[in-house]
């Protein structure tokens, strides 16, 4: 067993916007009086453009650019802020879902992953074969509640070793190390994981859209959620806070509870 401290969460991908390809369209609608912030990120200048091709509101309404102008618009909300704040309370979330962020999340156990995976709506996963990565080498981390009691962090130690033994165990009883079918390679270690502890490190990649985010961050950091997926989307929520201060402005860390709470649940 290869105890593993924490599991880690990288920030790999996020929505950038074509600069080119929004100004064109904004020439061709007649030049509305609005640019993207260059103070706010990609894709809260994204959501707001989204929100503003909806209604033709990117600014006041003005006969000679009837394409992007429309007389039931008499003032609009100025900057990117209070724009995504509207859209918030207001619950018009769809879109927040044309910005998405990639994340690798390192060392989590498959219990983890199994509950990340529930998450359908606006999400897309990659995940680690455990039909081609052999388990010779079992990194697992230790959940507080069996850290903090000797007696049962050193029986769960002593069977991810006997667990991590029966592997090798097994690549022996079938030659492993003289084959060279990959399918029968892949079959065999298919074999093997169904004995191997649901608690093993592994690794997966997973895209969001920040409407999903919001939603995932506010379920799965709850102090009725599990305490490997409470650290993992607490991290999540942390990045998601610094590179988006606009899309999450109402979400705020809970001391006591130790969560991410929301002013508007379920935009
Ligand atoms: C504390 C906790 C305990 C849990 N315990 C269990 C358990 O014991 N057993 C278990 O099986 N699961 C359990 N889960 C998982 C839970 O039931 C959900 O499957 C998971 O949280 C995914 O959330 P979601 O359903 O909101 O789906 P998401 O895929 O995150 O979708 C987001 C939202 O989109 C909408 N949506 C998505 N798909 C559909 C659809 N097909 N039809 C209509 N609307 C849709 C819904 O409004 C949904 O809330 C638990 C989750 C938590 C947080």
């Amino acid at each position: 067993m290869r105890p593993i401290e924490e599991p880690k969460v990288y920030l790999v991908a996020k929505t950038m916007l074509e600069p080119d390809g929004l100004n064109a369209y904004l020439r061709d609608i007649g030049n509305p009086d609005w640019k993207p912030d260059p103070g706010v990120s990609n894709a809260e200048n994204l959501v707001e453009a989204a929100g503003r091709m909806c209604y033709r509101s990117w600014q006041p309404y003005d006969p000679a650019k009837p394409e992007a102008t429309n007389p039931n618009v008499t003032t609009v909300r100025q900057g990117n802020d209070a724009y995504i704040g509207n859209v918030l309370k207001s619950g018009h979330g769809s879109v927040l879902e044309h910005a998405c962020l990639t994340f690798i999340c390192r060392n989590v156990s498959r219990v983890f992953t199994h509950e990340l995976v529930r998450h359908r709506a606006g999400m897309a996963y990659s995940q680690e074969s455990l039909r081609y990565v052999r388990l010779d080498d079992i990194p697992f981390w230790m959940p507080g509640s069996a850290r903090a009691n000797e007696t049962a962090r050193k029986k769960i130690e002593e069977v991810v070793d006997f667990l991590e033994n029966t592997q090798k165990e097994l690549s022996a009883i079938f030659g492993m190390a003289d084959l060279t079918d990959l399918k029968e390679k892949k079959q065999l270690t298919s074999m093997f994981r169904r004995v191997a502890p649901i608690g093993l490190g592994t690794t997966i990649m997973v895209t969001g859209n920040l409407r999903s985010w919001r939603h995932i961050i506010e379920m799965r950091t709850s102090p009725h959620a599990e305490e490997e997926i409470r650290i993992v989307t607490g991290k999540i929520a942390e990045i998601c806070k610094a590179h988006f201060p606009n899309v999450f402005q109402d979400m705020a860390f809970d001391q006591v509870q130790g969560s991410w709470t929301f002013g508007h649940t379920k935009v």
